[in-house]
């Protein structure tokens, strides 16, 4: 039984047409209508399922005003099923206007869980740091991804990134250019579909592989980038460390370690190796 007025959040396949719940096709086939991205691409899911339930059209550019007309239809105590052209819905894909709109009209949100590319990804990737950050694609132009990239260059979890088969040579490029040539890259490539590959290796091997074989450059990507290697926190003193932790609250990086070393007579490089773990530690609270 469904609950009437209600927006279901339901998660379709990236791939593989049968990587789909049986409470998503149930859903699916027993909502008023279905808003989906595509109306032609979901329509093949659908059919492979045999559901014939009514469809909409929700994109990018239309979600805002289509949100209105999917609140008429609460109003109505018609249900309603988000659906995406492939994943879960709000992950890099619209959604979060529409579940907005419809949380703030008071009416229930409920959501289908299923697959996802990232988490597909790190599943199958054998990344043995439980920590990861989801960043999903990262600007189109050089310059903007590369400082993007350097904010992150002190993240000690992995980082996931969605990226296009054209531009997936530019940004393995970039982050060489950004995090060196030695951290860790799984390229995860056509999940759930006939030419999947997980690959891992450095990442200017990565760009080596990539650029050895035109095929391997196609298709949908995960990127999966190992971390910052977190720098032990040297010994010292209590004392010293906390004259830093004050400096660092009032002073930039640079000027705090300067200061810390004149107080405490330590040494700079260790006061500084210190000073960064903390604003790690501070950052990743
Ligand atoms: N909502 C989706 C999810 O839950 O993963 C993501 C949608 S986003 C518009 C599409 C991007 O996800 C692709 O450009 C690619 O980076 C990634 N992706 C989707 N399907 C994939 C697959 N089968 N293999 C690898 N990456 C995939």
């Amino acid at each position: 039984m469904l609950t009437k007025s209600t927006l279901y959040v339901v998660a379709t396949p990236i791939g593989n047409l049968n990587d789909i719940s049986l409470r998503a096709l149930d859903v699916l086939g027993k909502v008023d209508v279905i808003a989906a991205e595509h109306v032609q691409t979901s329509k093949h899911l659908l059919k492979s399922h045999a559901i014939n339930t009514r469809l909409m059209t929700l994109h990018q550019h239309n979600e805002t005003a289509v949100a209105e007309k999917i609140l008429t239809l609460l109003a109505a105590e018609k249900i309603v099923a988000l659906i995406t052209d492939a994943g879960t819905p709000g992950i890099s894909d619209p959604g979060a206007i529409l579940v907005n709109r419809v949380r703030e009209q008071g009416y229930q949100v409920i959501p289908v869980p299923g697959a996802n590319a990232a988490v597909c990804a790190i599943s199958a990737a054998g990344i043995t740091n439980p920590h990861f950050l989801f960043y999903g694609f990262l600007p189109t132009k050089s310059g903007l991804r590369k400082r993007e990239l350097e904010a992150l260059k002190l993240q000690s979890c992995v980082l996931i990134f969605y990226e296009a088969p054209h531009r997936v040579l530019a940004c393995v490029s970039d982050m060489i250019a950004v995090f060196g040539e030695q951290r860790q890259l799984t390229i995860a490539r056509e999940l759930t579909k006939l030419f999947e590959t997980i690959h891992s290796c450095s990442l200017v091997d990565a760009l080596v592989w990539l650029k050895a074989d035109t095929n391997q450059q196609k298709g949908e990507f995960v990127l999966l980038l190992s971390g910052a290697e977190l720098t032990e926190k040297p010994e010292m003193s209590e004392q010293a460390q906390h004259t830093l932790k004050c400096l660092l609250s009032e002073l930039p990086l640079k000027q705090a370690v300067k200061l810390a070393t004149e107080i405490t007579n330590k040494n700079k490089n260790q006061l500084y190796k210190l000073a960064l773990s903390l604003k790690e530690e501070k950052r990743s609270l």
